[in-house]
């Protein structure tokens, strides 16, 4: 096995093949720049299109992009839980497949890692370049019920360009929907969580997977199950230790 690259990207993917060798590209230009060492490690959520067939041509001509491919479609959370499992990177980073979230904001979210665990774009101040007001209203509603309810800060739980540490996920437990609440999981964990503000650009090729239902509503019994753990776990509060 080659020695474990500096960073992994992990991608979830249904239906991106018009977006992966582009997507490829311009991540690779990107990290070629920061004189970094990488590997894609992207997750074929079962797709209907010919993402796979795309994902084995862009790994024959690059071995550092590495594919898994789901036998049924599991969603977003799983797609990108797995990528996280088979990443061998230091330092993951996690993204969109349809270039909505910008290679070139990469330095961005890698630059706070030398203080924090976990590094969270936002999208807010950019929000209405890529989306249109309903989605941008609809976002704004749902990050505004969660924090309120799981007594969060964070401006854009949806947002998955993220960088963090890979100790962060060693331990964790993943759930379906979870993908929206890793920041509020990670910090539970003791884990430093910060968010900078990134782009937020148009889809490149294919179509969005979420409507206003599941953007809103579909998450609400994941975010009480967050606020429940969020409470019940245990932060012990050892004062001293002999030995
Ligand atoms: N995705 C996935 N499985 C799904 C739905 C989405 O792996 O069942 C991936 C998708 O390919 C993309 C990411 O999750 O990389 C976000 O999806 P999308 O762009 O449709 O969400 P939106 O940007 O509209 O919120
Ligand atoms: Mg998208």
């Amino acid at each position: 096995m080659p020695d474990a690259p500096a960073l992994s990207f992990v991608i979830p993917c249904y239906n991106e093949s018009g977006n992966l060798p582009e997507l490829v590209r311009s991540l690779r230009d990107v990290a070629d720049g920061l004189k970094l060492t990488y590997e894609f490690v992207v997750t074929d959520d079962c797709s209907r299109d010919d993402s796979w067939a795309v994902l084995q041509q862009l790994a024959a001509a690059d071995p550092r992009v590495r594919g898994q491919r789901f036998a049924r479609n599991c969603g977003q959370s799983a797609a990108l839980w797995a990528g996280m499992k088979a990443a061998r990177g230091q330092v993951i980073v996690t993204l969109d497949a349809d270039l909505q979230n910008d290679p070139k904001d990469l330095p961005r979210l890698l630059e706070p890692l030398r203080q924090f665990d976990c590094v969270c774009g936002s999208r807010v101040q950019a929000r209405r370049q890529g989306d249109t007001w309903l989605r941008v209203a609809s976002s704004r509603i749902a990050n505004a019920v969660r924090n309120t309810v799981s007594g969060e800060t964070i401006t854009d739980s949806g947002c998955n360009y993220r960088a963090f540490k890979r100790e962060c996920v060693a331990d964790l437990k993943f759930f379906k929907g979870m993908h929206r609440f890793l920041p509020t999981l990670l910090k539970i964990e003791g884990f430093t969580v910060t968010e900078v503000s990134i782009a937020n650009n148009p889809r490149f090729a294919g179509q969005s997977n979420y409507g206003v239902w599941n953007r809103l509503f579909a998450s609400f019994g994941d975010l009480l199950a967050v606020r429940w753990m969020k409470r019940r776990m245990f932060k012990l509060p050892i004062a001293e230790r002999i030995n």
